[in-house]
């Protein structure tokens, strides 16, 4: 079907007459949004049926990707920019005097995801669609995603985010492909004519209920599909005795603690802190998930020993590792497999990602909690448990530390890292330093028992998103100058190379950019009142706060830089804005603090005659996807300064690259593919090694007192945190300055400041350079079609999946 401006004018009137009963130019913004989607999903929906028929059909491998996040962000650009039809659209909508604009902000984000988790899962969904890989997301459709945040005199607040309040135009409610999923109750084995029965009783039951949102690849007919589940109670629990004799609200009691399930969205960047709905959520999802790709599998006739050879499932991170457990009791108790098949089948169909080395954010769960809440899965964790360490009991000859060590399930706790590794035959790093770091360090008696497990693949981002749709006057202009084939190839963009040097290339790249910070000046006027020059330098530092992260880094230089001011308001410096997003665990009250900190230094230094010329501070409320598709265009400086080992991979550190920013950054994550990609002439790299960090945490020789009493920078710097200088309360700051003294700065902010602040100035030399400056950002843009998860997804589904690409004829 080829789609004119002409027929796509008409289907769109026609789709708000049937829905509204209006015409074009009287329906509210909100009917023209919602009859544009519904239009959209029109015609996504052959080439949707078309899909999933050929996908039954050829009996290929199927993919599904766990994930309990998916931070999608909107999807109304993306779509129509995969259909083919954005520039069709946006002109019949000019001959239709509806704007444009307006109709793209109604739009309310899918924010159901932290970070960087989240967000890889939705760019592999638009990865896997675009390059045919049959591939399908499973998670949660939470009612509220992750809370919107709101700055208060300063600090942030947190609003529910209630994005399905208008209504989601994208999704499909599946009524008929609803399953049953079970907790607690009592669980025994049971002999039936000669066979041992698992006898579950006395459970609970959740009605999980799929709403199917269509992933349209880039100019191709595939459309998979992305399965959220909702929780609902199984009609026939609810208590109509109660509800009948007028006790309507015993009634809803359990009605609401079932759709708890599925209300929201924990608000926690790598910390877990094992509250039991959490458990919950996992379970619910995983079990829906699992029940529902073993339905669909029996539908195509195949024999059950070979379910691997057509089914891989992904678990992003550990929180879907109960898949595992679940999938063994759907072999063994649903369809009478023994232990031994069950269990080939099971590794052989899992694969596990590993997202973080940091011990603290290791999943695990007290036994008598998982016991209680899956008594059945415990029983199977138990006995891959058993089999397991006699295993390395054997191996190590009867090494009893070793068994220790490596158990699944230790002091009272199930380690959910170690089920997910034991029971998958692939286990992934996301990047090549955090893959070498699980070897030898973290994972490392794993790495020893089942070397051929361990594997990299290094994370990505969708270059449609966020270079085609959030940057177009820079890709039309990459078109203009290598052609268009970058985009289905987007290793191609390095023949931009051979225009890195070119004055006028360079001249283009620069207005664009100055385009967009124009732009954005204008934005920051009228949401926060605040004025930016669009000259000076962009710096941002934009993702979730958290020590590890160190944007107290950041303000520490800035401190220093406004300490230099005061001195002397005449220093020669290239005017800089500073720009902050980051929303904070709720409960992490260092990282909220940080938050208070950066405001509070903004109304300082943005109101101080001596500096508010030279440098500016602006925090952008409520970061998430669609801001940072506005503000990553526009950054001149990427702050990647992670403490190194902390960072697995980092992937704003790749957007920002693609827009043609200069990182700033330590060796950490895949800041280090970034520097063997564009040379040292193109980074600014600083600070300790991952090496030296880990040898510091051994060795235990870093004292930050020392650098506090030496460096008189420092020594200013952290007393203004408590003396008065920063807030009339001494003590607002005073646990920012406790984690540095006494307690060590345990992420080396003091340890490396001074070579973060010569990086600093080396970007103030560079950038008064324009040629200079303008040759390194194209180099970036030309070197960051390898982090296109295109190229990720290829290597799943090559090395992992063992997926082929299927090309969908209508
Ligand atoms: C890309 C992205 C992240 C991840 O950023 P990092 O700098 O890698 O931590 C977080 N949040 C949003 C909204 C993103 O788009």
């Amino acid at each position: 079907m080829v789609i004119d401006k002409e027929n796509f004018k008409n289907d769109y009137i026609e789709k708000l007459q049937n829905m509204f009963a209006e015409d074009a130019v009287d329906a509210s913004r909100l009917h023209q949004y919602f009859a544009l989607g519904a239009l959209i999903k029109d015609y996504c929906s052959k080439a949707w049926i078309k899909t999933n028929k050929e996908y039954g059909e050829n009996k290929g491998k199927q993919v599904y990707y766990f994930s309990m996040e998916f931070l999608v962000g909107r999807l109304l650009n993306s779509n129509l920019v995969n259909l083919g039809i954005k520039d069709i659209c946006v002109e019949a909508f000019g001959d239709l005097g509806i704007n444009w604009i307006e109709i793209e902000d109604i739009e309310l984000d899918a924010g159901l995801g932290n970070g960087g988790l989240g967000r890889l899962a939705a760019c592999f969904l638009d990865s896997m669609a675009s390059t045919g890989i049959p591939g399908h997301g499973c998670g949660i459709r939470y009612k509220y995603g992750l809370f919107k945040q709101k700055i208060e005199n300063g600090y942030q607040v947190e609003v529910p985010d209630n994005w399905l309040k208008n209504g989601n135009v994208w999704e499909i409610r599946k009524e008929n492909k609803a399953v049953e999923v079970r907790f607690a109750g009592d669980v025994y084995l049971k002999e039936e004519n000669g066979e041992t029965k698992v006898v579950h009783e006395n459970y609970q039951s959740v009605r999980a209920v799929p709403y199917d949102t269509p992933i349209k690849g880039y100019k191709n007919n595939t459309v998979n599909t992305l399965r959220l589940w909702s929780a609902e109670t199984m009609e026939e629990d609810f208590d109509f005795s109660s509800f009948s004799q007028g006790n309507y609200a015993k009634a809803g009691e359990d009605k609401y603690s079932v759709e708890a399930i599925s209300q929201v969205l924990y608000p926690d960047d790598s910390y877990e802190k094992g509250r039991l709905l959490r458990l919950k959520q996992e379970y619910f999802f995983v079990s829906a998930g699992m029940q529902s790709i073993m339905k669909s599998y029996k539908k195509m006739d195949l024999s059950l020993q070979d379910f691997h050879k057509h089914v891989a499932v992904q678990i992003n991170d550990t929180h879907p590792a109960v898949a595992v457990a679940e999938l063994m009791r759907l072999l063994m108790d649903e369809e009478g497999l023994n232990w031994d098949d069950a269990y080939a089948i099971t590794t052989a169909t899992m694969a596990y990602t590993n997202h973080t080395i940091m011990a603290e954010a290791l999943e695990k769960w007290p036994v008598d909690m998982f016991k209680k809440l899956l008594p059945r899965i415990y029983m199977i964790t138990e006995e891959i448990n058993r089999r397991f360490c006699n295993e390395i009991y054997h191996k190590y000859n009867g090494n009893w530390n070793k068994v220790n060590k490596m158990s699944i399930i230790q002091d009272g706790y199930i380690r959910m890292a170690y089920l997910a590794i034991v029971g998958s035959h692939s286990v992934n790093g996301v990047a090549k330093l955090h893959t070498e770091l699980l070897k030898h360090q973290e994972l490392s008696d794993f790495y020893e028992f089942y070397p051929e497990k361990f594997n990299n693949k290094t994370n990505g981002i969708t270059h449609r998103r966020w270079l085609l749709n959030s940057n177009p006057e820079l890709a039309n202009l990459i078109t203009e100058t290598i052609g268009g084939s970058w985009i289905k190839s987007p290793n191609e963009l390095h023949n931009l190379m051979d225009f890195a040097g070119d004055k006028n290339f360079q001249e283009k790249t620069q207005v664009i950019k100055t385009n967009h910070k124009i732009k954005f000046s204008n934005y920051v006027m009228s949401n926060l009142g605040t004025s930016i020059d669009p000259n000076s330098i962009f710096d941002v530092q934009v993702k979730r706060m958290h020590a590890y992260k160190r944007q107290l880094l950041n303000i520490f230089n800035i401190m220093n830089l406004y300490n230099q001011l005061r001195d002397n308001p005449n220093l020669d410096i290239v005017p800089r804005t500073f720009i902050f997003g980051a929303k904070a665990s709720p409960s992490y009250y260092l990282a909220k603090q940080t938050i208070k900190l950066i405001n509070t230094l903004a109304s300082r230094i943005n109101n101080d005659p001596i500096a508010r010329d030279k440098i500016k501070i602006v925090f952008l409320e409520n970061y998430g996807v669609s801001l940072a598709e506005k503000i990553i265009p526009c950054a001149d400086v990427s702050e990647q300064i992670s403490t190194a080992s902390k960072e697995a991979s980092g992937t704003g550190n790749m957007k920002f690259m693609m827009n043609g920013a200069i990182t700033i950054a330590t060796l950490d994550g895949a800041n280090v593919e970034i520097f063997d990609a564009v040379g040292k002439e193109n980074i600014i790299l600083f600070g300790l090694t991952s090496q030296q960090v880990i040898e510091y945490y051994e060795n235990k020789k870093y004292r930050a007192s020392d650098l506090y009493d030496s460096d008189i920078r420092l020594n200013t710097i952290v007393n203004q945190l408590v003396n008065g200088f920063l807030h009339s309360n001494k003590m607002e700051f005073v646990t920012i300055h406790d984690s540095l003294i006494p307690h060590n700065d345990e992420f080396f902010v003091l340890k490396d400041f001074d070579s973060y602040v010569r990086a600093q100035s080396e970007i103030d030399r560079l950038f008064r350079q324009k040629s200079t400056w303008q040759q390194m950002a194209i180099v970036n843009i030309a070197k960051s079609g390898i982090f296109s998860s295109d190229n990720t997804i290829k290597q799943y589904a090559k090395e992992i999946w063992k997926a082929p690409a299927v090309k969908i004829k209508l």
